[in-house]
């Protein structure tokens, strides 16, 4: 059953069931997608038709952020949990590892999925990575040509949203994956560029603090969340 926040669409299900789920889909004919919407991501849906048809087209719609948390709570319609997109794929890689399900890393600045590519597989013993492409390019066809030559069974689209959700609803089924996922800066973790916030940051739900004291320039993007809770609180009203 998924839980509408402000249009989009979630998932009411805990990261265990998420990642079983994916699991499912990888193993499914045809291709499937998942987005990991956090409150900026809802706010720009509201504005962009097309970014909001993406995100609610995904097969699963996961809980990315405190916020979404907080703000379905305030609309009365509680969802059981936050589901990260980056623990969503670390639980994915386990499951894919064991399966011997490869991988394919699309996204960020040139080098840093191919040095995600190398912890990954130290990390995630017995999972393979198919292929690496950053993501700033011009033309998609040769892409997707590169992810379906390479037979990779699942794809994580790295390409900042709601760029990554258009670009899996539009070539998800062309790339021959049976699951790709989207993953905003994932990457730029993976790959030890961008360091995540301490355990204790994160179990409080103050991620968002930690990205904005290392990276001061994020400050318009994060604005998004107050809004949000904002339209959050008048939707509230509105249903009353
Ligand atoms: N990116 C990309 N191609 C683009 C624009 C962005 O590959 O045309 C990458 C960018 O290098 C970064 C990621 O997409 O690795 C977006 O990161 P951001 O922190 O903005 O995403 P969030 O996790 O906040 O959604």
């Amino acid at each position: 059953m998924r839980i509408d926040v402000l249009g989009i669409g979630f998932d009411n299900i805990t990261m265990d069931q998420a990642v079983a789920e994916g699991v499912r889909l990888m193993g499914t004919p045809g291709a499937h997608y998942a987005a990991t919407p956090n409150p900026e991501i809802v706010e720009v849906c509201r504005g962009d038709e097309e970014a909001r048809r993406a995100v609610n087209g995904a097969d699963l719609v996961l809980a990315d952020g405190i916020g979404i948390i907080y703000g379905a709570k305030l609309l009365g319609t509680p969802l059981k949990g936050r589901v990260t997109g980056i623990g969503f794929a670390q639980g994915l890689m386990a499951r894919m590892a064991e399966n011997k399900k490869t991988l394919f890393l699309l996204g960020a600045k040139p080098g840093v999925a191919e040095r995600a590519a190398e912890n990954l597989c130290r990390q995630y013993p017995g999972l393979t990575v198919a292929g690496t492409r950053d993501g700033y390019f011009t033309e998609d066809e040769p892409v997707v040509e590169t992810i379906r030559s390479s037979g990779a069974d699942a794809v994580f689209v790295c390409l900042g949203a709601p760029k990554q959700e258009k670009w899996m609803e539009r070539w998800g089924e062309e790339t021959g994956a049976h699951l790709l996922v989207g993953l905003g800066g994932c990457l730029d973790v993976f790959s030890g560029d961008v360091q995540r916030a301490p355990e204790v940051m994160q179990r409080l739900g103050l991620e968002w603090l930690h990205r904005l004291m290392k990276n001061p320039g994020r400050i318009g993007r994060m604005m998004k969340l107050p809004l949000f809770l904002l339209h959050a609180a008048g939707e509230k009203r509105e249903r009353k």
